[in-house]
């Protein structure tokens, strides 16, 4: 059952959605050679708890950090720890919070230092991928018009879409209908309507689609080890069309 949310709701979860996207923001420009992983959790959970929020991934389903960050061939789930990031890794991290009973989710792939003309364009093309399903996402397209728009723009550049992860609709729970694939038809799914509020999310390989889980039963990672990047917005669909809540304090609506 999809949760279609009043404005005062969405109202809420943009809060939450600000948090996400100026946490991600600060993140980004400590990114450097050098860094180890835990020390983005670390940052993050700083953040995230000077604006009154809950890191929404620590603890849920059992996952043991505060946000997820995946380097290289890891695609999603990437658990922080001690290993520095190196020149030319390319380092995926995803942030959710919980602020007064509200989710926002948000995640963006960063280079650290100079990276290859290949992982670039990985992230040029899943990022502008994100942007082509959003613009889908108004009132009376189909789900399958977002997941299609993001297909259609990534395997235009060769690039393959992992189909074994899914984005989801956000705000009230930290995941709820419906599931968002990243590939499909247009035209069909749920119909779009004024109040839903989706976690639109590309997981992009630079090789082939398919993924497998390492023993930490969290890390997702490709399966011929290629590059993998991922970003995602929360993104409200409104009267006059998709509005991105996860945008910088600066950039987003404070009501609606
Ligand atoms: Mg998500």
């Amino acid at each position: 059952m999809i949760r279609l949310k009043t404005k005062e709701q969405i109202a809420r979860i943009t809060e939450s959605c600000i948090i996400v996207a100026d946490t991600l923001e600060a993140l980004g420009r400590i990114v450097e050679p050098g860094l180890s992983t835990i020390e983005l959790d670390r940052w993050a959970v700083d953040l995230i708890k000077a604006r009154k929020g809950v890191p929404a991934f620590k603890d849920y389903r059992g996952f043991p950090a505060n946000i997820c960050v995946s380097v290289n061939e890891e695609v999603v789930h990437g658990i922080p720890g001690g290993r520095a990031l190196v020149e030319g890794d390319i380092v995926s991290i995803d942030v959710g919070v919980l602020k007064d009973g509200y989710f926002g989710d948000g995640a963006a792939t960063f280079p650290v230092g100079e990276i290859s003309e290949e992982a670039q364009t990985l992230l040029e093309v899943t990022q502008l991928s994100l942007m082509k399903g959003v613009e889908k996402a108004t009132p009376d397209n189909h789900l399958g018009d977002v997941s299609h728009s993001i297909q259609e723009c990534v395997e235009r550049f060769n690039l393959s879409v992992v189909r074994d992860l899914v984005g989801h609709g956000v705000g009230l729970e930290m995941h709820e209908d419906p599931q968002i694939p990243n590939y499909g038809k247009a035209g069909c799914g749920p119909l779009l309507v004024e109040g839903m509020v989706l976690a639109i999310e590309p997981m992009v390989n630079a090789g082939g689609w398919e993924v497998e889980t390492l023993d930490d039963r969290w890390t997702v990672v490709t399966k011929d080890r290629s590059l993998s990047a991922h970003f995602e917005h929360t993104v409200a669909v409104c009267e006059n069309g998709a509005r991105i809540l996860t945008q910088v304090e600066s950039a987003a609506p404070r009501r609606s």
